[in-house]
């Protein structure tokens, strides 16, 4: 068995039936001779040696009956084995901080809330996500890697922008919020890696929530999807074939700083309008539902009433969806998705939404952008990051097993004797 932290040096071929798996929700060995072009004997071989190592599993008759059943299939199918792999889910949450350990495979293993204070030093994070990473490990084998989940935009190489400060008398609409923690500034993922000794890596809430539908949920199957965040923040994940589009500088999809009006307020972004600051009333829909009832509402009970029927929340949440259209209507014409998914987290809440969505969209958008594109409430309510992150683990850790080799002097006439 490979170590954790560095999987298997694969064989060519075996490295090219990891990549044929990788897109695929199982295939049989004569499918996968079609799909790599290699001889069937190859094949056979090659997977019987994969699943002797624990990089491939067969899929047993009760668990392939879900699956579409393919009349005269000569072989069972297989998959790449991710049940066994665990990931150290930890989420950074605006009001809530916690851990989930994660199968590969999506399922929940076990959750617990933490504390941490962000606001320590980069050594002191390091070694509260060491011994939360231990104690994940005490319960099951030791985890195969770490995400950790931000509620900020945040780019890979380069970390979570810093706010803006204004030397002028005009203040940013916005809450007053805390700087950026000091060790987010920078993307920490390599020395936490090097400090853990199992890849760690950092990504946006919202991306993650995204990739969780994506694999697991609403978007599962979808082409290009969308996903909506309305709590804590406005935001949106934009899916593409199953992987997360991050966009050149890693912040695509941040719906609360599209600009509205060109002489609206400053927002804390450093842009004027933005749909955040036209809505008036913060980024939060707790805090929108504090002016809306002149008393604090907490999202359990904005849900719960949406559930009951409660016709002013539902109004107001359906208002809430023919909002975010505006702002999105040039977004679904420029990237055609073929499925825009609301907010997880919102549960029943979520449906007021998407009927209002609906109702703009189709008005903003011409019939053939309107045609084919599916509204539809996330499913993963409370999970929804930790799965994406049991997805995003998943898909680097079958890409690093995927990945060729960086060609050495004489390791491609090496590659091309292993061929035959
Ligand atoms: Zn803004």
């Amino acid at each position: 068995m490979e170590t954790r932290s560095t999987p298997a040096v694969l064989h060519p071929r075996e490295r090219h039936i990891v990549a044929a798996l990788r897109d695929v929700d199982g295939a049989n060995r004569r499918e996968l001779a079609e799909l790599t072009g290699l001889p069937r004997t190859t094949v056979t071989a090659t997977v019987a040696s994969l699943i002797a190592r624990g990089l491939l599993t067969e899929i047993t008759e009760t668990e392939d009956s879900a699956v579409t059943r393919r009349a005269g299939r000569p072989s069972p199918t297989v998959r790449i084995e991710l049940a066994t792999k665990t990931v150290v889910a930890v989420e950074f949450g605006r009001h809530r901080q916690s851990v989930t350990l994660m199968g590969f495979d999506g399922r929940v293993l076990n959750s617990t809330d933490i504390q941490l204070d962000l606001t320590q030093s980069f050594e002191a994070i390091a070694a509260g996500l060491a011994a939360i990473a231990e104690t994940a490990s005490s319960a099951a084998d030791r985890p195969s890697a770490m995400v950790v989940s931000v509620a900020m935009p945040f780019r890979r190489g380069a970390g979570a922008p810093q706010i803006p400060t204004y030397s002028s008398g005009e203040k940013p609409f916005a809450r007053p919020r805390a700087q950026r923690p000091y060790w987010l500034l920078t993307d920490p993922s390599a020395a936490l890696t090097e400090a853990l000794g199992i890849p760690v890596v950092i990504e946006n809430d919202i991306n993650l929530a995204a990739l969780g539908e994506a694999g697991h949920g609403a978007a599962h199957g979808a082409h290009t999807a969308v996903y909506l965040s309305v709590v804590p923040g406005f935001g949106a994940g934009i899916i593409i074939g199953g992987r997360l589009f991050r966009g050149a500088g890693g912040i695509a999809g941040e719906l609360a700083h599209v600009s509205l009006r060109e002489d609206g307020d400053l927002c804390v972004c450093g842009n004027r309008g933005c749909y955040t600051t036209a809505r008036r009333d913060g980024p939060s829909l707790a805090d929108d539902f504090a002016t809306a009832f002149g008393r604090t509402v907490p999202l359990d009970e904005v849900i719960a009433l949406a559930a009951d029927g409660d016709m002013t929340v539902r109004r107001w949440l359906t208002d809430l969806g023919r909002s975010m259209a505006e702002p999105l209507a040039g977004f679904v014409t420029m990237l055609n998705p073929d499925l825009l998914v609301v907010d997880s987290a919102l549960g029943p809440a979520a449906e007021p939404v998407v009927d209002g969505l609906r109702d703009t969209i189709e008005r903003r958008t011409s019939p053939m952008t309107y045609h084919g594109l599916e509204i539809l409430p996330g499913r993963l309510t409370t999970t929804a990051i930790p799965t994406g992150a049991a997805v995003l683990a998943a898909q680097g850790y079958v890409d690093r097993l995927a990945r060729p080799e960086p060609i050495a002097p004489f390791g491609r006439r090496r590659a091309i004797r292993e061929w035959r």
